[in-house]
């Protein structure tokens, strides 16, 4: 079950990313509103969590872009406001539900779990394509019957992939989701990943590969035998 959370308060944000994970949840963390329409656009979501105030663009502004562009992810929204017109305007926007900060991290998980069993969705323990199978509990990547234990990075960087298999995966996108958007990553580090997997592909005979599309970023793509 992928997440998006968008909070703009990094301590806060941490918090929830740590609760939704302990349950199983994955989490994908952006701290403005510019990016989570990107990513919300880009990605397929479960459900987005979403701050009212925020930088660039506030939580009502994503979210009518969001129903605008026809993402039908549910979304819980988040503020410090409990006015009952603030409310008025998350539901009027298109939000699924609402919830008033500070919360009791039961209250989130309670929310969250009825907002994606509405939607009908189920855990995902395995990611596939075409002949691969990524075990998200486990991090171990099996082709033809074969197998291969895949590093935590490596697991990161693959399951980026293996969720948005026909996406072009920015160079960017992939060092926010994987290192963090305050981290020192670089080109270089994802390159290096992206060779370890591609390692790991090779030996797995698999015919899927990581194509690197000039100035835009990786693709997964049928290896060329
Ligand atoms: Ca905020």
């Amino acid at each position: 079950m992928q997440i998006l959370l968008v909070e703009d308060e990094v301590s806060l944000s941490n918090a929830v990313k740590t609760i939704l994970e302990r349950s199983g949840y994955f989490a994908d963390t952006v701290y403005d509103g510019r990016t989570a329409v990107e990513y919300a656009t880009g990605f397929v979501y479960d459900l987005i969590i979403l701050d009212v105030m925020l930088p660039e663009l506030d939580g009502f502004e994503v979210l009518r872009i969001l129903r605008q562009k026809s993402v039908a992810a549910p979304v819980l929204m988040l503020t410090a406001k409990s006015t009952v017109p603030d409310k008025v305007t998350g539901l009027n926007a298109g939000a699924d539900d609402y919830m008033t900060k500070p919360f009791h991290p039961d209250e989130l998980l309670a929310r969250v779990g009825a907002l994606t069993r509405r939607k009908g969705s189920v855990v995902i323990n395995e990611l596939t394509y075409q002949d691969l199978t990524l075990n998200v509990n486990s991090a171990l990547l099996t082709c033809c019957g074969e197998s291969v234990q895949l590093s935590k990075k490596e697991f990161e960087v693959l399951k980026v992939f293996l969720y948005n298999p026909t996406m072009i995966v920015t160079v960017e996108m992939l060092i926010n989701k994987v290192w963090g958007v305050d981290s020192d990553a670089t080109d270089n580090n994802v390159e290096v990943y992206i060779s370890f997997i591609r390692k790991k592909l090779k030996y797995l005979h698999s015919k899927v590969a990581i194509k690197k599309i000039q100035c835009l970023g990786y693709r997964l793509e049928e290896a060329k035998c």
